[in-house]
């Protein structure tokens, strides 16, 4: 309370907006019409209501899509199979593992099954070292997404000191190697990182993916920076309200930043809109060069 709100906001959806277009265009480019295969194993409902949502704006963009929905007591035996069936097929591009999976089944293993090519969630490990060697390949979208955020409202990265909190697999990591490969000077902070505050103070741009609501504060930011808020944490209603979704960011940083992602409508939108994005460069990837019409539909470096 009393942080006077001074930053930009830099809102997801005119961004997603401008990377849907984008990738519709490349789309129009090829012969075939991009697919992608959804599997999802048990009945979370949440994972059962992110699989429709990506379904959803696949359908919207004129993507083909298909969901396998494997029962909760699904072998690792029957996962890898249905995998390597949807690596064979010609007509699918993209083969997504919607995680987490039930306990008894061993995520890693599973992704590691997906032919690379197809892997447009970008968690393969081959996929994570062409990342980190610098190399053309399949981002992970949440981070690939954050970086077209930073594009569309030309946030400038190369020569900046970007500080992310997080080192997770699916975010933080990946994004350090996004950063380095766009000339940003790195820092990677996390729960072992004593005194946080006087490192993320360093930062010109801060990205949070830690999981935390509100763990950064005002105090913890320095003026003008550019603050992205990956953290998407459910709090629970009081007195009957609604439980609501809060970011990592304490809305106060408002006061002290230059730039800030809301929280929900910030880096969110990016992620399914990324993910159409990688949808259609694997599509074109498994075009022969001949056959394609246009835009080259490389992979990012
Ligand atoms: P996500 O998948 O959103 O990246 P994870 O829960 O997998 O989230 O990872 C959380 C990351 O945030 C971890 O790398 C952890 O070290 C970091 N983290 C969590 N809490 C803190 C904290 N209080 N200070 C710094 N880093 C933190």
């Amino acid at each position: 309370t009393g942080g006077r709100a001074t930053a930009r906001t830099l809102a997801g959806p005119p961004a997603a907006a401008d990377l849907l277009a984008r990738a519709a265009a490349l789309a129009a480019t090829l012969p075939v019409t991009p697919a992608i295969a959804f599997i999802r194993v048990g009945d979370d409902p949440a994972s059962e209501s992110y699989v429709r949502g990506k379904a959803k704006k696949a359908a919207e963009l004129g993507l083909d899509s298909r969901v396998h929905a494997l029962p909760a007591d699904t072998t690792q035996a029957d996962l890898h199979a249905l995998i390597g069936t949807l690596n064979a097929d010609p007509g699918v591009h993209g083969v997504l593992l919607q995680l987490p999976l039930p306990g008894h089944l061993n995520a890693d293993a599973a992704l590691t099954c997906i032919d690379p090519r197809k892997d447009v969630d970008g968690l393969h490990p081959v996929s994570a070292g062409l990342l980190w060697q610098g190399q053309p390949g399949l981002r992970p979208c949440t981070p690939a997404g954050v970086m077209a955020l930073l594009d569309h409202y030309r946030i400038p990265v190369a020569g900046q000191h970007a500080v992310i909190v997080g080192r997770s697999a699916l975010v933080g990591r990946p994004l350090a190697g996004l950063l380095l490969n766009a000339d940003a000077t790195v820092t990677v902070a996390h729960r072992a990182t004593p005194d946080l505050g006087a490192v993320t103070r360093r930062a010109d741009l801060l990205i949070v993916a830690a999981g935390q609501a509100h763990l950064i504060t005002p105090d913890m930011v320095r003026p003008g920076a550019t603050v992205i808020d990956v953290g998407i944490n459910r709090v629970p209603g009081q007195d009957g309200a609604r439980a609501s979704l809060t970011g990592d960011v304490h809305p106060d940083v408002a006061g002290v930043a230059g730039a800030l992602t809301p929280v929900p409508g910030g880096v969110g939108p990016m992620t399914v809109a990324q993910l159409m994005m990688n949808t259609v460069q694997a599509a074109a990837q498994q075009t022969p060069a001949d056959r394609r019409n246009g835009a080259s539909g490389d992979v990012p470096r």
